[in-house]
């Protein structure tokens, strides 16, 4: 959740409780009255969520059950999510326990719940902390995210065979954006000096983006918010900054300000060490997107916007034009790569 610069950290959060309510309001709450007989497709995540809106259109009603802002490891169900779940036609999830506490709601549902996260195209790493447990934050690599879009495209479609020409051609679109997408970020991740590529952030949710984009990534706390950070990692990360002449660290959007303020702890003993780190002002979009209408409130745009910011911090220039393709920007050259194996690399 994005809040106008210069707001104090309790504006910040107050902001963002009003942004999220009006998204509830203006958005997710499915329409009153029997009127809407159309198919109930129920998402988790704000990523997800966007992805069936941008596939589906008006042919099927979406309700996503997180609201931005809202951090998907300890998001708690209300009994709404669950009536929603059980009323749902199709549920599309991310998986591997990134929604925490709604797994026990996945089960039961059969063939009617797609985790778009498991699939054997998607290479999943086991993190070092909680040791062992699976990096469920994959999307931020926009190969992975073009499997999420093959799932859900095909979940559509059967469950609602007359839109299969509508589904598809939607797919087809959107891929072929993530496709370019993709390229642009590789293009502007160039920019930065190799030896300034460190991403470090609150939470370890950028492996995936920093695996397919070319950043080592680092944080203070490991793959789910729902833990507590060890003791020295403060320390260690600072170490990494200097050791680096790192020039800049990232603040994150959805998890809370206790974890931001150990990256600020970071900064400060960093500074104290010799070399001063700037956070930037507008936090990275990890596990939420921004409220719909905002230019993080699709994933597309969500993308552009954390690699804008990390290449802007870390190089100090701006890839907008870049990353938008505007006319004379080097994103004119074609993206590299085919589109049928996104292995994650
Ligand atoms: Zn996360």
């Amino acid at each position: 959740m994005q809040a106008p610069p210069g707001l104090g950290p309790l504006h910040r959060v107050a902001v963002g409780l009003v942004l999220a309510l009006l998204a509830l309001g203006g958005c997710e709450r499915p329409p009153a009255g029997p009127a809407d007989d159309r198919p109930l497709v129920v998402t988790t995540t704000t990523m997800i969520t966007d992805l069936a809106r941008q596939l589906a259109g008006d042919r099927v009603r979406v309700v996503g059950v997180i609201p931005p802002g809202l951090n998907p490891h300890t998001f708690e169900p209300t009994p709404d999510t669950s009536v929603l779940f059980r009323k749902a036609r199709l549920v599309l999830y991310n998986g591997l326990h990134l929604e925490g506490k709604l797994v026990h709601m996945f089960e039961g549902l059969g063939p009617r719940a797609v985790a778009l996260a498991e699939d054997p195209r998607i290479v999943v790493r086991a993190s070092e902390w909680p040791q062992g447990a699976p990096d469920p934050h994959v999307w931020w690599n926009a190969r992975h995210f073009m499997v999420f879009t093959e799932k859900a495209r095909d979940a559509l479609i059967a469950l609602d065979p007359d839109g299969a020409e509508t589904y598809r051609r939607a797919a087809a679109r959107y891929l072929a954006e993530l496709e370019t997408l993709d390229g642009r970020i590789r293009q502007a991740v160039a920019r930065i000096p190799p030896e300034r590529r460190y991403l470090i952030t609150s939470h370890d949710a950028f492996y995936y983006y920093g695996a397919a984009y070319g950043l080592t990534v680092d944080a203070v706390l490991g793959t789910s918010t729902d833990a507590s950070p060890l003791p020295l990692r403060v320390q260690e990360l600072a170490r990494l900054v200097v050791q680096h002449r790192i020039p800049a660290i990232f603040h994150e959007t959805a998890v809370s300000e206790s974890l931001n303020e150990l990256v600020s702890r970071v900064m400060a003993q960093a500074a104290k060490d010799g070399q001063p780190v700037m956070i930037p002002p507008e936090p990275l979009y990890s596990d939420s997107l921004d409220v719909p209408g905002r230019p993080a409130g699709t994933y597309l745009g969500a993308l552009r916007e954390n690699t804008r910011i990390i290449v802007s911090a870390l190089a100090g220039e701006d890839v907008r034009p870049l990353l938008q393709g505007m006319p004379g920007s080097p994103a004119t050259v074609p993206a590299p790569g085919p589109a049928e194996s996104p292995d994650g690399r």
